[in-house]
C-alpha cells in the first residue's frame, strides 16, 4: 500500500454533502461513486472499509454492503428505504382515514 499525503479537507467526501456517500437513491449513490473517482485514497479507503465490515455506504468508488463490495443494493434494502421515505397510508389521507374500532383488530 503507498503512503499518500493528502489534505484531508481536499477529499471528495469532505467537500460534498457527506450524505451522498449513504444515500437511498441509486442515482445520488452513482454520482458518489464518479467523485471517489478523482480520489487519491481510493485504494486505502476501499481497503480501510473492506477490512472494518463496514454496514453501508459507498468506499473506494466501490458500494459496499455488509464489508463486501456489491454491484448495486439489493431490492429489499431498496425497498425498506422507499417504504420508510412513503408517508403511512393513514398520514396521506388524513385521520379519517385511519382504522376504528372492529377496523383496526381487522
Ligand atoms: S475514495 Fe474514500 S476518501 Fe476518497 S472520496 Fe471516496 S469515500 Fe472519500
Amino acid at each position: 500500500m503507498s503512503n499518500v499525503c493528502t489534505d484531508p479537507a481536499s477529499l471528495p467526501c469532505r467537500k460534498h454533502d457527506p450524505d451522498l456517500w449513504f444515500a437511498d437513491d441509486p442515482t445520488r449513490l452513482a454520482f458518489a461513486q464518479q467523485l471517489c473517482g478523482d480520489c487519491p485514497v481510493r485504494a486505502q479507503c476501499l481497503a480501510g472499509a473492506l477490512a472494518r465490515r463496514e454496514p453501508c455506504g459507498v468506499w473506494g468508488g466501490q458500494l459496499v454492503d455488509r464489508g463486501r463490495i456489491i454491484r448495486k443494493r439489493s431490492r429489499s434494502r431498496q425497498r425498506n428505504a422507499d417504504r420508510e421515505r412513503q408517508p403511512a397510508a393513514a398520514e396521506v389521507a388524513g385521520p379519517e382515514a385511519r382504522p376504528t374500532g372492529s377496523d383496526a383488530a381487522a
